[in-house]
C-alpha cells in the first residue's frame, strides 16, 4: 500500500462516513444526501439568476436553507430547483412565490430513477417529497427522566405534554414519567390521612 506524503497529514475516513458527503460543490447534489435519508430543511430564501453547472451558466431558481447541517446531510447547500421539484412545491404550499415558501420546510429524498439529460442514463435525482414535514418528526423532544422520546398521547401531541409537565413537575416528562410522579404524590398526600384516622380510632 503506497500513501503520498500528503495523505499521510489526513485522517482516513471511518466508519459511517461518505465518499462524495464532502465534495466541494456550491450547490446541493445526489451525492450529498445519505441513501435512504429523508433530510428536513427550513426554506430560508429564493434566488434566480445564472449560476455556474458542470456544463456551463444557466438561469435557474435556487432555494437557500436556514440549516448548515442535518440528519442526512452533512453539508447543506443551495438547492437549484428543476421543474419536477417546482411541481411538488406548488402541490404542498398552493403557491411558488416567496411569500408562500420563506420559512416552510421541506423534505428531501434520493429518487433513483432520474434520467441524465446528456447520457440518457439512470442517474441519482434530489426529489421534494410530496408531504408537509411533521414538527414533531424533525425535532423529539426527550424526557428529562427516562431519557426517552417524548410521544403524543390521544389529543395531546408531545410538545404540549412536555409543556404541562414543565409547569407541573418543572422538567419536560414522558406520559410514563408524570404518571408515577403522580401515583408517588398521591401516596404521600395519603399517607398523612391515614395516621390521622389511627389516631381517632386510638
Ligand atoms: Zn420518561
Amino acid at each position: 500500500m503506497f500513501i503520498p506524503d500528503e495523505l499521510k497529514r489526513l485522517k482516513p475516513m471511518t466508519g459511517s462516513e461518505r465518499l462524495g458527503a464532502m465534495r466541494d460543490s456550491e450547490y446541493l447534489g445526489a451525492e450529498d444526501l445519505d441513501p435512504d435519508s429523508n433530510p428536513v430543511l427550513t426554506i430560508a430564501a429564493l434566488y434566480n439568476g445564472s449560476v455556474t453547472l458542470q456544463r456551463g451558466k444557466e438561469n435557474k431558481d435556487v432555494i437557500v436553507f436556514q440549516e448548515d447541517s442535518v440528519p442526512g446531510i452533512k453539508k447543506v447547500r443551495p438547492l437549484i430547483v428543476n421543474a419536477t421539484n417546482r411541481k411538488t412545491l406548488r402541490k404542498l404550499y398552493k403557491a411558488v412565490t416567496a411569500d408562500a415558501l420563506v420559512g416552510k420546510r421541506i423534505e428531501l429524498f434520493l429518487d433513483h430513477n432520474v434520467r441524465d439529460p446528456s447520457t440518457g442514463d439512470k442517474i441519482d435525482g434530489i426529489r421534494i417529497r410530496a408531504r408537509i414535514p411533521s414538527a414533531a418528526k424533525a425535532e423529539p423532544i426527550i424526557c428529562e427522566s427516562c431519557g426517552r422520546e417524548i410521544k403524543a398521547i390521544g389529543q395531546f401531541s408531545a410538545e404540549q405534554i412536555a409543556g404541562i409537565n414543565q409547569k407541573r413537575y418543572g422538567k419536560k416528562l414522558c406520559g410514563e414519567c408524570s404518571k408515577k410522579l403522580n401515583e408517588q404524590a398521591a401516596q404521600e398526600t395519603a399517607a398523612p390521612a391515614e395516621e390521622k384516622q389511627e389516631e381517632i380510632a386510638e
